[in-house]
């Protein structure tokens, strides 16, 4: 490995303006090694610097940034970055031609045989919220850093650091990675583990206890929390599923969680890494929930990992089946893990399971999208017309129903003496601790019938690549539980209001609606209803109202307000209830309290 000398730094890092002598004059054993400047928070800017050691014979450099991480959606990243432009380290500073391939690839051309370090410096903006995203701003800066540091193509697997400089006083940093030997500097042994470890900087509060046999650190940015119920909860998740898997697969794990309003803007939830996650909600108990979710990932996902989703092809969507059990049986076993270290109660997991059962049977896309399907879509969900009911299934509903079934299905063909879990726990041995991947589906399906000593053709090829109704009355009765669906009339405005920016709008208007029909558009600006201010709780409000009943409705149309008075109309909503059998059988009994407690016979 070459060093550049101290002298060529100095102007180096004058000429782009970096200050980074620390990190440069290291002994760098990283080949490829990222500066990240925070020096601008309101303008919402990451300065980036990206030294490559070229190798024999390179005669050029190709540097790409991705264009999906962490969401399967294709975002495009580049589009924000600016003014790629590119250095030579030796012999001299010298700028190096740069060529754009394609919308997130540049190739940089070393004519120069004597050039051994390119340095490539841009820009690139982000000011959005929530995990999936980043952002820098005058509050903190989180980071996902596939979304702002290239990567060499054929060059991911070499050893990386990235420092971060120019960080606002008083600002710590933290990501699950070792210490590079410089302070707020990190590093990994390839590109992908050095994206696979969100950032936070800013002045948050940390805390961290042991559980399980491993360490936990736990980073909070929050106006106000109950660090003790937070703590707590965390302990008894962490301990479930760490016993649940037998024991922990790494040696510390960071939990870093942001709670604030970030639902109401759509930017809520939690996304897992190899070894943290990063959680954004509105309250701690979602919080709560979320991590259970989350950290079951640190298994099922990251470790037990379908082989679709292996290597990562950054530059493009990459196609899996296996959404349905990766997603939706980690909700699963988020409200499995809840339920069973007494977070919530009985009635509350089976609450919550009927209305994942009435949002299925609201789908009519249930009847043709299978549970596969779903998963292999997941790119388009970035398109609302994508998501409605006529249109999709959800992989992470019918996933957590399936798991369900599953259990219930393995219980009741070994008479309660083999569950779900041990699907997990052979996964487990047989894939993640041999660094293998499993073949979607038919890994999965090999597994359960390892495990329950039986053919689970038919229940994959009906429920997983198939579309047949689910039949719960025999699943959910071999538990003792019973499913009740009641059908009710209750009243509608005829439009779907949406809270935005501008405030509370008409996001859509139902055709035939009496509001339609009284003049309300789309867009409108909703403004008060029957005299008070519109409802925030809107639909709370429509649940104390009954159709056909008139309303006077306020609204705000280019600057001018307008009055409609029209009639509420009628949906027929479906409600879903499970309970349990009042005198169950004595295997019912077992196959349900085994599901409950997590335990067999
Ligand atoms: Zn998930």
């Amino acid at each position: 490995m070459k060093r550049a000398s101290l002298k060529q730094i100095v102007r180096l890092s004058a000429a782009i303006g970096l200050v980074g002598l620390a990190f440069f004059s290291q002994p760098a054993f990283a080949t490829i090694r990222y500066q990240i400047s925070l020096a601008h928070p309101e303008q919402h800017i990451f300065q980036v610097s990206m030294q490559v050691d070229a190798r024999e014979n390179d005669g050029d450099v190709t540097v790409a940034l991705p264009a999906w991480d962490a969401l399967y959606q294709i975002r495009d990243f580049s589009y924000r970055v600016r003014d790629v432009h590119a250095t030579n380290l030796a012999p001299e500073a010298t700028a190096l031609r740069v060529q754009k391939l394609d919308k997130q690839t540049w190739q940089i051309s070393l004519s120069a045989s004597s050039v051994r370090t390119v340095n490539i410096a841009y820009s690139i903006e982000w000011n959005e919220p929530g995990p999936f995203s980043s952002q820098l701003n005058s509050h903190h800066a989180f980071l996902n850093l596939a979304q702002a540091l290239m990567y060499v193509p054929d060059r991911r697997g070499e050893d990386t650091v990235v420092l971060f400089s120019g960080i606002p006083d008083g600002w710590r940093t933290i990501a699950a990675l070792p210490a590079g030997s410089v302070p707020n500097s990190f590093t990994a042994a390839s590109y992908d583990a050095l994206v696979d470890a969100p950032v936070e900087a800013g002045k948050f509060d940390e805390f961290e206890f042991d559980s399980g046999g491993a360490h936990f650190r736990v980073v909070v940015d929050a106006h106000s929390y109950k660090k003790g119920t937070l703590e707590n909860a965390l302990k008894k998740i962490t301990a479930y599923q760490l016993q649940l898997m037998g024991g922990p697969p790494f040696k510390e794990f960071t939990f870093i969680f942001h709670i604030g309003p970030y639902s109401e803007i759509g930017a809520g939830g939690g996304m897992e890494h190899m070894n943290s996650t990063a959680i954004a909600t509105g309250s701690l108990d979602s919080a709560i929930s979320v991590a259970a979710h989350e950290f079951f990932h640190v298994w099922n996902v990251k470790r037990i990992r379908p082989q679709s989703l292996e290597p990562v092809d950054f530059s493009k969507e990459q196609y899996t089946r296996a959404l349905w059990f990766a997603e939706g049986v980690t909700s699963t076993y988020q409200y499995y893990t809840l339920e069973r270290t007494g977070l919530w109660s009985r009635d509350t997991l089976l609450g919550d399971l009927a209305e994942q059962v009435c949002e299925l049977e609201a789908r009519q896309a249930r009847r043709w999208q299978s549970a596969e399907e779903s998963s292999m879509d997941a790119w388009f969900e970035k398109y609302d017309f994508y998501n409605r009911p006529d249109r999709s299934i959800w992989y992470y509903n019918k996933g957590q129903i399936l798991g369900v079934v599953l259990d219930l299905e393995i219980r009741d063909a070994t008479d309660n003496r083999k569950s779900l879990d041990d699907v997990f726990r052979l996964m487990n041995e047989k894939y993640a601790r041999q660094g293998k991947f499993y073949d979607d589906s038919t890994g999965i399906r090999s597994a359960v019938e390892e495990v329950a000593g039986t053919s689970f053709q038919s229940f994959f090829e009906k429920y997983v690549s198939g579309t047949d109704a689910i039949a719960y009355d025999g699943f959910f009765g071999a538990g003792g539980l019973v499913l009740k669906i009641e059908k009710q009339d209750s009243a509608d405005y005829g439009f779907w209001p949406s809270l935005t920016l501008n405030g509370m709008v008409v996001a859509a208007i139902e055709s035939g609606s009496a509001a339609e029909a009284a003049g309300v558009k789309e867009g409108d600006v909703l403004v008060e209803l029957n005299g008070e201010p519109f409802p925030r709780r809107f639909t709370t409000w429509l649940g104390g109202q009954s159709p056909g009943q008139n309303v006077n409705l306020r609204a705000r149309r280019e600057g001018e307000e307008k009055v409609f008075t029209f009639a509420l109309g009628a949906r027929s909503d479906q409600r879903c209830f499970i309970t349990e059998v009042p005198r169950p059988t004595e295997r019912q009994r077992r196959v349900r309290d085994g599901l409950l407690h997590g335990t067999t016979d």
